[in-house]
């Protein structure tokens, strides 16, 4: 008999800190390892979040770059883990930029906290998660794969990077476990795209597996169609430059959302829906993003090559700006109507677009459009919450720009999405496990499952311990 064992260390009952722990009699191994974002409690989650030692562990697979996913790889490289980490190509491109962006600001935060502490007489000073120099190290860890093509991370391990659709360079991975007793197959969905979202391919479908991780984000949601998004898209932009004469202000993370917004506003010129674009991409990170987008073409879907090569031939087009530098981004905050400015923080608690809502939230003639998904604790929930009133750097801002939720952008699949996802497995998984969601979407998804198919599926605990026999 062999025994397989899987540890949920994040990602249970919540969107962030992705990350599985496999562990069977020859190896052990984490799929993602991921930050938790969001508050107190997860500096906390963060800093004890290694409930295990990573000198012991062989490799990581890595499902794509964002940061709940990737974000504490710095920290278990620094903690004494030495094995590769798996990944696509584009995804090791990406991280390049993030994960030093990420140990900056980890940095930055608690030279911050330490004078304040410092201040309070405490003697005591934090140390960062992670520092620059430790992401850098981490860095030289990344092996990339193809997609669709088998790996073997280790003698008992097989794996394959299948397209997962959400952002550049993200995989579903499947697993297989092989013993000399027999073989158990995993598949950890990552983060699903929508089909038909800019950019990227739609979602691989997967036929079948023994152990299902589905992820939930929008487990009890469905999105807009794309056309009545685009409808709305263009009417709030519209809306606000040529009739009220104001900003469109657009919270986007920077790695994957921007550039869907800007292969979309580059799309929507060409048809004539939207004229005479001046668009800002305030967020170095995003611009390095747009960059490596541009890098790896062979990867995008069939319009987004298109609306390329229309830019790369086409005299009349839209004015796209990448701002660099603080000065650049400050002279923004003069400008009163006429442009569109896509910024970070997607979900607004940190970063440039912090300025830009406090210099154009109070102003009815402009639009905040939000464009994903906005935990709870954020700045931009309240927004989208309908807060008359939010607090920035310590000043209350009266909300009288008009707050439009474009919903249908989101780069997850929605629950119809996942269902239809799921349809292509062939029989029953052994196991299904709905993670990556908030609780009530977990449950959400969990129940339309059994409604559906009949299968069973669990929402795990932080923490908890799975076993398999075989
Ligand atoms: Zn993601």
């Amino acid at each position: 008999m062999s025994s397989l064992r899987l540890t949920f260390l994040g990602a249970a009952g919540e969107v962030t800190g992705s990350s599985y722990l496999i562990e069977t009699e020859h190896a052990r191994f984490l799929v993602d390892c991921g930050m938790f974002q969001g508050g107190r409690e997860a500096d906390k989650k963060n800093r004890n979040a290694f409930a295990f030692d990573p000198k012991t562990i062989d490799f990581v697979l890595l499902t794509h770059a964002h940061i709940d996913h990737s974000g504490l790889l710095p920290r278990l490289s620094a903690w004494g883990f030495r094995g590769p980490i798996y990944c696509t190509a584009a995804t090791a491109d990406l991280l390049q930029v993030m994960l030093k962006d990420s140990a900056f600001i980890q940095e930055k935060e608690t030279e911050w906290r330490n004078k304040s502490r410092r201040r309070n007489q405490s003697t005591l000073d934090l140390a960062p998660l992670y520092t620059v120099m430790q992401a850098e190290a981490t860095l030289k860890q990344l092996l990339a794969v193809n997609y669709d093509i088998d790996i073997m991370p280790h003698p008992s391990v097989r794996c394959c990077f299948r397209d997962a659709g959400h952002i550049l360079g993200s995989a579903i991975i499947e697993v297989w476990i092989k013993t000399k007793t027999g073989c158990k197959k995993i598949v950890f969905s990552g983060d699903l795209g929508k089909p038909g979202h800019p950019i990227v391919r739609d979602p691989a479908i997967i036929q079948q597996a023994d152990i299902l991780l589905i992820e939930s984000t929008y487990g009890n949601r469905l999105h807009r169609c794309m056309a009545d998004t685009i409808d709305e898209l263009v009417h709030a932009i519209n809306d606000t430059l040529i009739h009220k004469r104001g900003n469109v202000i657009v919270p986007a993370f920077s790695v994957g959302r921007t550039q869907d917004l800007l292969f979309l506003l580059v799309d929507l010129f060409r048809q004539g829906k939207l004229n005479n674009l001046d668009i800002y991409v305030d967020s170095p990170m995003a611009s390095a993003a747009t960059e490596i987008t541009l890098q790896h073409i062979a990867l995008l879907d069939k319009e987004a090559s298109e609306a390329l090569r229309w830019m790369n031939t086409n005299g009349s087009r839209p004015r796209i700006h990448f701002v660099q530098d603080i000065e650049e981004s400050m002279q923004l905050n003069q400008i009163t109507q006429g442009v569109i400015i896509i910024s970070a923080s997607g979900m607004c608690d940190a970063g440039r677009i912090k300025h830009h809502l406090k210099y154009n939230l109070s102003r009815r003639q402009c639009s905040i459009l939000i464009t994903g998904f906005q935990a709870e604790g954020t700045l931009g929930r309240r927004l989208v919450d309908g807060a008359k009133q939010v607090k920035i750097f310590g000043q209350e801002i009266p909300v009288k720009a008009s707050i439009h939720t474009i919903g249908g952008l989101s780069a997850h699949a929605d629950q119809a999405d996942l269902i239809h996802w799921m349809k292509h497995f062939t029989k029953k998984p052994e196991k299904i496990y709905v993670v990556h969601g908030e609780y009530n979407n977990s449950v959400a998804l969990a129940n339309i499952i059994e409604q559906t198919f009949k299968w069973q599926a669990s929402i795990p605990e932080r923490l908890s311990v799975a076993t398999f026999t075989f």
